[in-house]
């Protein structure tokens, strides 16, 4: 089982990547990774994300009650605590503002053209949620339906949320959608976009069934593995 301090370094070595990668800017975004039933680590508020210590992180409880830690908790993690709530087989939970996918997200589209094999294989869709003020209820509402049944979703008029069983999986998967968005905001600019047939998407969807098995296999899930009823099948675009 993978040690708080193994955790505490990834979400440093993570939040470092996403602030270098440009997925953030200023204090933006939080990370987080659950360390036991009812316990969160997680990034502190108005701190740059690529800029943190080990001591800077803090531990709160599934309500978003601080346990532990000298800094305050993120009003976003309301985000972070729907997701562990709903989704047993997460662990890990990153959120930030990438350049393209939230200009996606605040030009009101979604990212679910099937355009990329490799991206229907990997992450299948990426829905767009409604707009709702960060940090609150309504937030968590407009973000509860999409949350059983995908990995990565844009918020309108704000970010990405992207999560998984691990932080390496969840980072790499805010990635995919950012790489994604850019491919296809190039598409936009030559003027057309060539989609994969319905029968494509099929193909690529019995793929993916057996790459999330292989990726719950090849993880150390803490025990929690994902089973076929707690997550609906991905979606058909
Ligand atoms: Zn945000």
């Amino acid at each position: 089982m993978t040690s708080e301090r193994t955790h505490r370094k990834d979400i440093l070595r993570f939040g470092k990547m996403i602030h270098e990668r440009g997925f953030i800017a200023a204090t933006d975004g939080n990370l987080s990774v659950r360390l036991g039933r009812n316990r969160i680590l997680t990034t502190p508020t108005a701190m740059c994300k690529g800029m943190m210590q080990s001591s800077d992180l803090v531990v709160c409880d599934l309500d978003g009650n601080r346990i532990s830690g000298r800094r305050n908790v993120s009003s976003e993690i309301a985000m972070h605590l729907l997701i562990y709530r709903l989704r047993p087989d997460v662990n890990a939970v990153v959120h930030a503002h990438p350049p393209t996918a939230t200009g996606y997200a605040a030009a009101g589209l979604p990212l679910s053209q099937p355009l990329l094999s490799e991206v229907i294989i990997c992450l299948g869709n990426i829905p767009l949620a409604e707009y709702a003020t960060p940090g609150t209820l309504e937030l968590s509402q407009a973000l509860e339906p999409l949350v059983p049944g995908n990995d990565a979703i844009l918020m309108s008029n704000h970010g990405v949320v992207t999560y998984g069983e691990d932080l390496h999986v969840a980072y790499m998967r805010m990635e995919t959608v950012e790489h994604f968005a850019r491919i296809a905001l190039v598409t936009h600019l030559l003027g057309q976009q060539k989609l994969l047939t319905d029968q494509d998407v099929e193909k690529l969807q019995s793929v993916r069934a057996k790459y999330v098995t292989a990726l719950n296999h090849g993880h150390n899930n803490g025990g929690r593995e994902r089973s076929s009823r707690q997550r609906p099948p991905a979606k058909t675009y």
